[in-house]
Parts: C-alpha cells; sequence; structure tokens
C-alpha cells in the first residue's frame, strides 16, 4: 500500500521554462530592427494533471501573449514549453500536430473563434480532418452530438451555424471542438471575459465540471480576479511581461505579497481589506519597448525605494508566516514566490498599518 510519505508526486503535465516572446521592432524601407517588444520575460511554472493554473494581470501585461507561444502560435523566442517531456518549442510540424492531440485552446472571442461559413458539424468534425482521423458521416454525427451534449447542447445544433447562437452558446461550441481530440490541457485564454455576468457563471461551472469529468488541467488567463479565484488551485500574477508572484490561489488571495497583486485586489469593489487600502495603484502600465530598469513596477509602485530604480528583484521565495500569524490568519504554508526587494517589510508595515487603524 502506498503511504502519504512514500506517495510520488504526479509529474507535471506542462513545463514552462525560462520563456521568452519578443517582436522585433521594424523601421525604414529596409526593416532595419531599431527594438525589441519584450511581451513575455523569462517565465517558468508546471501544470499538473488536473490542476488549474489561474494567470492574471492588466491588459498588455503578456498573458495571452504567454498562451499563444505556449500554444505555438507564436514562436517561442528562447525557453522550452515541455508537454508530457517533449519540448513543443522546438518539434517538428508534423510531430506539432500529433502533439495539439493533448493540449487545446480556447479563445477569448467565441463568435469570432467559429467560422461564419461553417455548419457546427463542419467545425466540430474539423480536428478530427486535421489529425487525419476517419469516420463515417454517421460516426462523426454520432460523436459530435455527444460532445454537444457534454457541454449542454441540443443536437439539433448540428446543421445550424455561428451566428444563429448566443455568445454563451458559441463558447460552449468552441469549448466542444477544444474537447474534441480528448486533450490533457486547455489553455483559456480570457474564455468569460466577452460574455455577460450571468453567462461568465454559466461556462466556469462548466468548466469545472469538464475538469472532473475528463480529469483536465487548465491554464486559465482572465484580468478578472474574482472568476480566476473561483476556477484556478494555483495563480500566476504577471506584470509587464515578467511574473511578480506565484502561489496557490488560498495564499495569493489571503495574504498577497507583492505590491501589484495587492493593488489589483484592493480595486476589487468587494474585496474589504483594511490593510490593502495602501496599495492603490495610480498611472499606465509602461510600454514593453521601453520597460523601465530595475524592477518594472517602481514607476507606479507607492513603496519604492532607490534600490528599486536600479536593481531588478528576483522571483524568490517568501516566507511571510510570522506576519500571518499575527493578523489571525490561516497559513496554508505553501510556496510563495514574490519578486520584490521589500516583501518582508511590506508585510511587516502592512500589519502595523492596520493596528494603528483600529
Ligand atoms: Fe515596489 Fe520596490 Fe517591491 Fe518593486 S521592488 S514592488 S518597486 S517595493
Amino acid at each position: 500500500m502506498t503511504t502519504a510519505t512514500t506517495a510520488k508526486k504526479p509529474s507535471p503535465i506542462l513545463r514552462v521554462e525560462n520563456l521568452h516572446k519578443y517582436f522585433p521592432v521594424l523601421k525604414g524601407v529596409f526593416r532595419r530592427e531599431v527594438g525589441r517588444n519584450l511581451a513575455v520575460n523569462n517565465v517558468s511554472f508546471k501544470v499538473y494533471p488536473q490542476e488549474t493554473v489561474g494567470v492574471v494581470g492588466e491588459s498588455g501585461c503578456g498573458k495571452s501573449t504567454l498562451a499563444k507561444t505556449i500554444m505555438r502560435l507564436y514562436e517561442p523566442s528562447q525557453g522550452r514549453v515541455e508537454l508530457l517531456g517533449k519540448d513543443l518549442a522546438t518539434v517538428r510540424p508534423r510531430e506539432l500536430r500529433d502533439m495539439r492531440r493533448d493540449i487545446q485552446m480556447i479563445f477569448q472571442d467565441p463568435l469570432n473563434s467559429l467560422n461564419p461559413r461553417m455548419t457546427i458539424y463542419d467545425v466540430l468534425s474539423e480536428p478530427y480532418k486535421i489529425q487525419g482521423i476517419k469516420m463515417s458521416y454517421q460516426e462523426t454525427a454520432q460523436t459530435i452530438k455527444a460532445l454537444l451534449a457534454q457541454v449542454g447542447l441540443p443536437d439539433v445544433s448540428l446543421t445550424r451555424y455561428p451566428h444563429e447562437f448566443s455568445g454563451g452558446q458559441c463558447q460552449r461550441i468552441g469549448i466542444a471542438r477544444a474537447l474534441a481530440l480528448r486533450p490533457k490541457l486547455l489553455v483559456c485564454d480570457e474564455p468569460v471575459s466577452a460574455l455577460d455576468v450571468s453567462v461568465q457563471s454559466q461556462v466556469v461551472n462548466l468548466l469545472l465540471t469538464l475538469q472532473q469529468e475528463l480529469g483536465l488541467a487548465y491554464i486559465f488567463i482572465s484580468h478578472d480576479l474574482t472568476v480566476v479565484r473561483h476556477i484556478s488551485d494555483k495563480v500566476l500574477v504577471m506584470y509587464l511581461g515578467e511574473v511578480v508572484e506565484f502561489t496557490d490561489s488560498h495564499s495569493l488571495y489571503t495574504h498577497p505579497i507583492h505590491p501589484y497583486t495587492k493593488a489589483l485586489l484592493a480595486a476589487i469593489p468587494s474585496v474589504e481589506r483594511r490593510e490593502l487600502r495602501r496599495h492603490i495603484i495610480k498611472g499606465e502600465i509602461p510600454s514593453t519597448m521601453a520597460p523601465p530598469p530595475g524592477c518594472k513596477f517602481h514607476t507606479r509602485c507607492p513603496f519604492a525605494k532607490d534600490k528599486c530604480r536600479h536593481e531588478k528583484p528576483k522571483l524568490r521565495k517568501i516566507d511571510i508566516s510570522d506576519v500571518i500569524k499575527k493578523i489571525g490568519k490561516h497559513d496554508p504554508s505553501a510556496p510563495h514566490l514574490a519578486a520584490c526587494h521589500f516583501a518582508e517589510e511590506l508585510a511587516v508595515a502592512d500589519v502595523k498599518a492596520v493596528e494603528q487603524d483600529t
């Protein structure tokens, strides 16, 4: 019998290592490279089976570029994207096509992600054609009907066109298409942000049900921290193409460490947290073509010091368990990574600010 101490941790489905994606900035008749837009900078994380890793940050922080680079819709500039032990970033097109059976994507704009000239039968049979899976019309129709039932749509939908469906239904069709090849990992790029709030929760609940039924893992990208909290096991916070904080969902929402994460949480109207009041930020996110030196967040951080303007903080493991005990919160002792020179100091200052307030 396997005991808890000897149980082997499962291998990750996806291992992203030092992933970079830059876009060259070209100018003049000879299209000379005059700069680089560093959209994803040195991102590393793992996704385990049946796990959801949320990715959050303001628009322009590199979330969607990260998703597309993982899927190799953009060629990575540097780094590895290992899917089930094979490097997606370097495999040849034929092998890449085979590997895409295990990793699929759900897009932000449900209607525009479906070809308006194709019936739902055509849309959902396309993945089988691309993979060279031969089935008769009847077999394909039966498979597609089962897929539609799985995402809560009636099989009469088969002969209809995308414009005949609502946004929520189109996203369900997008999910059915992503499930067609029975993948192990779905990369969901803002899958609910174009939907009404009531429909958002239906789609998120559908994703949670499918995860349980099919044992799926997700990378769930969103700028909405409330939705990400609901669905994610771990959360990765991005700022200007870099990871600034990464931990489990509970730790991130109960005791965030990085000032940027605190600012994002402080901006949620329903989050009443006295210790976060000091963390409101102003100003626009700087350009990834000319990022600030040192800590990239220093131009907006209310706690920036001289060191922040010159020295880039490393993403490191931070232990603030003493501080957490002081504010009476449960510490799940999960590894908590953040990139801030003064993380420990700021955590203590937060507690003092609350104490003075009461
Ligand atoms: Fe703010 Fe400095 Fe920490 Fe960056 S390193 S988040 S500027 S305190």
